[in-house]
């Protein structure tokens, strides 16, 4: 496969709905040490109207959708993660403007433009024990990946694994950011709710890519 299709984005949104609800009691569990547990909710709810929206757009391209995602997830969801992750979806959005397909060239691109949104949003950087711990190392491995002549579902697969291992080293990371940052010491030795649904929404598209 070297592109992906419009209606693989479609499924991959369902796909993130029905991922997140499973593992919301998880998330929200993640969220109870180091902040008010309410991650798995938050993410569950925001979904959840995602799917409402979701047969209204269906038809658009990809761009519309993912924008439309984002502005659901700024409009439904409170608490830090859903701007961040309304922003998220906005900004790869507009990277995707009119697009129909894409390549791995636009992959790179629309999550470069993704995780930057993020950045400029909260001021998160590196090791700060957020969502950006498991983000920026699936960029740098979805652009590794590409640059290497590997094709996309196999470049997503790098990006993922390399979420997974950021959202594991959170576990020691000291909080710099959020709410999680009111315990300073205390938030070390947990791992961190956003890091963790940021690799679920990436292992997600790999799922429905590989389906
Ligand atoms: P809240 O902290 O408002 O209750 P959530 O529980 O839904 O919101 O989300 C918490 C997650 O948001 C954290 O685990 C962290 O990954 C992420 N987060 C918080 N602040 C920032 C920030 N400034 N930049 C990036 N991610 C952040
Ligand atoms: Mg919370």
């Amino acid at each position: 496969m070297t592109t992906i299709s419009k209606e693989q984005i479609v499924r991959w949104l369902e796909s993130t709905a029905a991922v997140l609800n499973e593992n919301a009691a998880y998330l929200t569990q993640l969220d109870s040490p180091i902040g008010d547990a309410d991650h798995g909710t938050n993410m569950d709810r925001g979904f959840k109207k995602v799917m409402e929206k979701l047969p209204t757009v269906a038809d658009k391209d990809i761009g519309n959708i993912l924008k439309t995602v984002g502005m659901t997830l700024i409009s439904s969801v409170g608490g830090a993660s859903g701007p961040l992750y309304g922003t998220f979806f906005m900004r790869g959005g507009m990277a995707a403007d009119a697009k129909e397909e894409l390549t791995n060239g636009d992959m790179v691109e629309l999550l470069q433009a993704a995780v930057d949104g993020v950045i400029q949003r909260g001021r998160a950087q590196l090791g700060d024990k957020t969502m950006i711990d498991a983000l920026l190392p699936a960029l740098a491995a979805l652009k590794s990946g590409t640059e290497s002549g590997k094709g996309v579902v196999a470049a997503i697969a790098d990006a993922v694994a390399a979420a997974e291992q950021g959202m594991k080293d959170t576990i020691p990371l000291q909080a710099r950011k959020g709410r999680a940052s009111y315990l300073g010491e205390r938030s070390i030795g947990h791992q961190d709710p956003g890091a963790t649904s940021s690799f679920l929404i990436l292992n997600a598209l790999l799922t429905t890519l590989n389906a």
